[in-house]
């Protein structure tokens, strides 16, 4: 009885200890356009981030850094009527690092269980072709579907290691409802005073990514 106990003792400890040091995982729900080099692409870039994800200096980093513009969680306001997911009030609470970090950790996505933990995405693979002013679309996030499209050239191809992963985590912030004030880099940039969460995120994955 005793070795029993100690046995189921030692069992709790040790699921105790993994539950605490379990980091979230990712994992694609839909995938839509992607042939068989792209799907070939996207297991290379998941599998280094999961990889991302497990490394305590990426969450660190979150939770140090600092991040204009918190304030924008407003993009599920924008939904049809008809949408898939429920159209939401705007959100003007502005989200400190740690609050951010943990909208992250938790994968508060609407995709999948709530708070599992779990990154979840739906992805489609896309050609986008140049807009009139020249500049490139690497990518957007349907706000209605959750469904992220992305460059195949600039982004799902890219010969920088970690650079679509980082843009799959840019995209998720606005999965979690983050906004641009603006879709230009410079203006949105100019008006949030500094980085804002999506960008900030994705240049922490890609410094990080960067060391790999
Ligand atoms: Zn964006």
């Amino acid at each position: 009885m005793k070795r029993f106990l100690k046995t189921s003792l030692v069992l709790t400890l040790l699921v105790v200890c993994r539950n605490t040091h379990a980091f979230p995982t990712v994992k694609v729900d839909t995938l839509i356009d992607f042939n068989a080099s792209d799907s070939l692409a996207l297991k290379k870039e998941l599998e280094l981030m999961d990889v991302l994800l497990s490394n305590p200096k990426f969450w660190l980093q979150i939770k140090k850094a600092h991040f204009f513009c918190s304030a924008q969680r407003t993009y599920h306001s924008k939904r049809k009527r008809h949408s898939i997911y429920p159209k939401l009030k705007k959100d003007k609470h502005s989200y400190t690092s740690q609050e951010i970090h943990d909208l992250l950790w938790f994968g508060q996505d609407e995709i999948g269980s709530p708070n599992d933990q779990v990154i979840n995405l739906k992805l489609r693979a896309k050609d986008y072709p140049k807009n009139k002013n020249g500049s490139q679309t690497h990518g957007s996030t349907n706000s209605g579907t959750l469904i992220i499209s992305s460059d195949r050239k600039t982004r799902i191809h890219s010969k920088i290691k970690g650079k679509y992963a980082a843009h799959l985590l840019h995209e998720y912030m606005h999965v979690l409802g983050f906004k641009h004030k603006s879709n230009s880099p410079s203006i949105n940039k100019k008006k949030c005073g500094g980085i804002d969460v999506p960008l900030r995120i994705q240049k922490i994955a890609e410094e990080i990514f960067k060391h790999m």
